[in-house]
């Protein structure tokens, strides 16, 4: 009889133990939240004419956040958000987000995508080459600041704070979990890890 009981208790507590494992792993579903949004889940953008990439690498990014997440850009040209090329120096690095917040309210951004330093840009839809950066994934990842995402602990992620070369980064499962928290209503699920990375 205890031949059996006893391996079924140790396969009991295996269980339970890998239970509490997955339960414990960190960023199953973390994605870290900025302080300001935008309330209405959807705002516009206008392209200038520093920006010397294509057009469609700004809407392709786009449509992909309308199409992956709770929110919805819109382009009308016009508007408070600015997408821009600049030069931004060797130091600076691939791109950044300079936002507008009022009181918690984000009325407005400004994306800069550096366009000095000789940075390698890949402005495609396919795999980008392995010594060139994808200008789309840069978009991507700084319309996620935009709509409040912090950085990402992951490497792999797009939200994380290095993005390599020859890597096209899509939204991830933390991303869209993130958009919806905060603007999907009556959204049940995790909440942002604390702090912003
Ligand atoms: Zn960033």
């Amino acid at each position: 009889m205890n031949r059996l009981v006893r391996p079924i208790a140790f396969l009991l507590a295996s269980l339970l133990t890998l239970v509490v494992t997955l339960l414990r792993t960190p960023d199953a579903q973390a994605f870290y939240w900025g302080p300001a949004q935008f309330p209405g889940a959807s705002t516009t953008y206008l392209i200038d004419g520093s920006y010397s990439w294509s057009s469609s690498s700004v809407q392709d990014a786009v449509a992909d956040w309308n199409y992956s997440a709770y929110f919805g850009f819109g382009y009308t040209g016009g508007g408070n958000n600015h997408i821009q090329g600049a030069d931004l120096g060797c130091d600076f690095g691939l791109a950044g987000m300079s936002p507008a917040d009022n009181g918690g309210t984000r009325n407005g951004f400004t994306i800069q995508v550096n366009n000095g330093c000789g940075t390698p840009w890949y402005d495609g839809t396919g795999q980008p080459p392995s010594n060139y950066y994808d200008v789309r994934s840069v978009m991507r990842h700084e319309l996620g600041h935009a709509i409040g995402l912090c950085h990402n602990n992951d490497q792999f992620e797009l939200m994380n704070t290095f993005l390599q070369p020859g890597v096209s980064y899509g939204i991830s499962a933390e991303d869209v979990t993130g958009v919806n928290w905060a603007y999907q209503p009556g959204y049940v699920g995790p909440g942002p890890s604390p702090g912003c990375p």
